[in-house]
């Protein structure tokens, strides 16, 4: 199979879709773009436009279409993402799923959308328990009563921290953005054709769901994709 793909990772804030996103990189050998991490890098630039995006994520809210569009638009024609490319956190807006169809199309690019569904008290509790690497980046979801010493990077001993966009006054707006701005968008790509899979992401390992959605590329686009 030599057709450039693109996955669609859809779901609201903590339904494991950097989790999945990972883990499919490793398989399928796919640039896995995340448009959350590509702003948090904008941020520590600390440019004017950087300053700008910072304020937005702090409150909750989406960060402007022309500026998540643009960060995509480039970002998919490094080398890395020839093969294919796992979108992780993009299209949130109508708008933004109007240009990537059009992307998608002008370069012949198959795609599948695969919805994680998740019950939404099961996100609030995931995300009070989310914790970050502030030097490797990779994320823990600790059990509510983890002592803070325990609270460190196992691949580096940092400290973990909490994002600032996890807190919870911030996660409650997350989660509206989510409702009122980024439900349409399966809407439109369903309508537009795009074949989309629900999958139950509530209460199973990442393993078991990374290999459902591997199981429903191949069946998608062959075993080589
Ligand atoms: P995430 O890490 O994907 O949960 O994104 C964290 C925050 O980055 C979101 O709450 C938004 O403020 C911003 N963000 C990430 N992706 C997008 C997007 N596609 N459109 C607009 N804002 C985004």
């Amino acid at each position: 199979m030599s057709q450039r793909l693109c996955l669609i990772l859809f779901g609201p804030p903590g339904s494991g879709k950097g989790t999945q996103a990972v883990l499919l990189r490793d398989k399928l050998g796919f640039a896995h773009i995340s448009t959350g991490e590509m702003l948090r890098e904008r941020v520590l630039l600390g440019d004017e436009l950087g300053q700008r995006v910072a304020r937005t994520m702090k409150t909750g809210a989406l960060v402007r279409d022309e500026t998540v569009n643009k960060l995509v638009e480039d970002r998919i024609e490094l080398p890395d993402a020839a093969k294919g490319f796992i979108l992780d956190g993009y299209p949130r807006t109508v708008q933004q799923a109007t240009l990537l169809d059009g992307a998608l199309r002008a370069k012949g690019i198959g795609t599948v959308v695969i919805h994680l569904k998740v019950d939404y008290n099961i996100i609030i509790a995931r995300l009070s328990g989310r914790r970050q690497c502030p030097a490797c980046g990779t994320v823990y979801n600790l059990p509510p009563d983890t002592l803070p010493e325990k609270q460190v990077c196992s691949k580096d001993a940092e400290r973990l921290i909490v994002r600032a966009d996890d807190a919870p006054e911030t996660v409650r707006e997350r989660l509206r953005a989510y409702e009122v701005q980024t439900t349409p968008v399966l809407e439109f790509l369903k309508s537009a054709g795009y074949r989309c899979f629900g999958i139950e992401a509530g209460a199973r390992t990442p393993r078991e769901i990374v290999a459902e959605i591997e199981g429903l590329v191949e069946g998608e686009f062959g075993a080589a994709a």
